[in-house]
């Protein structure tokens, strides 16, 4: 199953991706840990990706698109994927067909996940990360101990772009840049709109019941 994740920064895609992950056996890509993982690292890639990333702004298309093109290539993605925080951008999802349409593959499911912009704000800013890829929240989804990361004992930190001020920013470029894709993939015939709001629990079964189990 060849699966997109859409929804603003906030809306849960990361959380949900990993728990189909483990559903479906199928790899996660979320181009944000993509990028995030060349920052740290201090490759090409990381330095040109930085300053796009920390003001709250999307990076190059041609960058992004550059990254899926050899990550579906690679073998793990042979019965399927979930993307996450890809396609941004109109742009990005025509030159995703193209890839596939060229590999003899298409996007089964589209599933837009919808939480209303205040909930957002609140969300992401209380959101903390390890190095690991947890994400806790700090009202929501605590860790068992304050700054500690449960699954590997890691430090917890709040992303630079999780800072209240960033959080705006990427609200507006999603509005602007992201959203039109929701029209884009439901004249496609592709696109599932699930109510964001809820226990994981309940969202992650909206998800699976509309992409038909
Ligand atoms: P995310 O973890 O998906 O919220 O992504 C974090 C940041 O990485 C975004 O705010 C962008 O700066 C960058 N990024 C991630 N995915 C993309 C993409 N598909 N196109 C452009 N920029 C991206």
């Amino acid at each position: 199953m060849r699966l997109i994740l859409l929804g603003p920064p906030g809306a849960g895609k990361g959380t949900q991706a990993e728990r189909l992950v483990a559903k479906y056996q199928i790899p996660q890509i979320s181009t944000g840990d993509i990028l995030r993982a060349a920052v740290r690292d201090g490759t090409d890639l990381g330095k040109t990706a930085k300053s796009y990333m920390d003001s709250g702004g999307l990076v190059p298309d041609a960058v992004v698109i550059g990254i899926i093109e050899e990550r579906l290539k690679e073998d793990d993605c042979a019965n399927g994927y979930i993307l996450d925080g890809f396609p941004r951008t109109v742009a990005q999802a025509d030159a995703l067909k193209n890839v596939l349409a060229g590999m003899g593959q298409a996007i089964d499911h589209v599933v837009s996940v919808e939480v209303p912009n205040e909930d957002l704000v609140e969300r992401l800013s209380g959101r903390r990360s390890c190095k690991c890829g947890a994400m806790y929240h700090v009202t929501f989804n605590p860790p068992k101990k304050e700054g500690v990361c449960d699954k590997c004992g890691g430090e917890l930190f709040q992303r630079a772009d999780d800072q209240e001020e960033t959080i705006r920013s990427r609200l507006a470029v999603y509005e602007e840049q992201t959203a039109p894709l929701i029209a884009y993939y439901e004249k496609a015939g592709l696109l599932r709109r699930i109510d964001g709001v809820g226990s994981l629990d309940e969202i992650f079964g909206r998800i699976v019941e509309a992409i038909g189990g």
